[in-house]
């Protein structure tokens, strides 16, 4: 069993922002996902994590190893899928998983030629792996992706808004890849996109601007809003209104009308349904009802 336990993380960037406002939390193995708006920070803790970046000041420790004080040890065991995972076009997929053992110091070409067949037919693609890359689908790229990362046995897998452009079955293979991954080492998947952590994570947390708003359960989450979110849809000309009277938590777009969600610890009657809570009301409400509470004077 890996603990990755993260104190007091700080990161101003020259502008002035503040993209990490002491954060910490605790990963023990399995699926964790990190969910928040973009501009959140999940890159740059994702980042420092990964050792490409320096916070200003906090801890992260990987057991025993200290992340921040010994990065080089810290890549050794980290397997990292960045936003965008940059291929080189001209090369096929067995080329350039054996060109990046190489990189990460497996010089044996015996032992590299058995893990290139073996992470080939991890992803699915050892069917495929004298074709160039260039011809391959968004999902398939992502796989390369994948079996790149966990060259070396890594302890801490970290993914970087990985379903991006990814077809519906093709996301469905990664998130079976992924999950899989997750029984044995510590996976972080980092995310906007609701689905992938309520599809994918047994626990999460919740980012926005640099701070951990909620951490644990997603299940829990949601839990703390039962009978507490209610539904009704109106007319466009209404949303101001709405917005002014209610804590509207979302709106969405229901054959161009809003179905709008609130939240109200009392039922407040006038055509609102009681809903069941999910986890995009939680995302909403932990990353937006500060804002809108102000604007409401709730
Ligand atoms: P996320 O991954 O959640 O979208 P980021 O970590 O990319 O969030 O960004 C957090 C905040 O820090 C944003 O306001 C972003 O504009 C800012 N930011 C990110 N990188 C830099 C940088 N290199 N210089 C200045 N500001 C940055």
């Amino acid at each position: 069993m890996n603990k990755l336990i993260i104190s007091n993380l700080n990161k101003t960037y020259p502008n002035g922002v503040k993209a990490l406002d002491n954060v910490s939390i605790e990963i023990e193995n399995g699926m964790f996902g990190l969910l928040g708006p973009n501009g959140a920070g999940k890159s740059t803790l994702m980042r420092t994590l990964a050792t490409l970046q320096e916070a200003d000041s906090g801890t992260a420790f990987l057991d025993e190893l200290d992340i921040i004080k010994h990065p080089t040890e810290l890549r050794k065991v980290l397997g990292y899928l960045p936003q965008e995972f940059g291929v080189y076009p001209k090369i096929t997929a067995e080329q350039i998983l054996n060109h990046l053992s190489v990189l990460k110091g497996i010089t044996n070409t015996k032992e590299r030629k058995e893990l290139v067949k073996y992470l080939l037919n991890k992803v699915n693609l050892y069917d495929k792996r004298k074709k160039s890359v260039k011809g391959f689908s968004g999902g398939m790229k992502q796989r390369i992706g994948i079996a790149q990362a966990l060259i070396g046995n890594p302890k801490l897998i970290i993914v970087d808004e990985p379903t991006a452009g990814l077809d519906p079955g093709e996301r469905n293979r990664f998130y079976n890849l992924l999950a899989e991954l997750g029984e044995e080492v510590i996976v972080i998947l980092s995310t906007h996109i609701v689905d992938d952590v309520r599809e994918l994570c047994t626990k999460m947390a919740i980012m926005d601007e640099g701070r951990i708003v909620y951490h644990g359960s997603p299940q829990n989450a949601i839990n703390e809003l039962n009978n507490k979110v209610y539904e009704k849809m109106i007319s466009r000309e209404e949303l101001e209104e709405y917005n002014k009277t209610y804590s509207v938590i979302s709106n969405k777009m229901v054959g161009g009308k809003p179905l709008i969600h609130i939240l109200s610890d009392e039922n407040p009657k006038n055509g609102f349904q009681l809903v069941s809570p999910d986890l995009e009301d939680v995302f909403f409400t932990k990353t937006n009802i500060a804002n809108l509470k102000i604007n409401n004077h709730v």
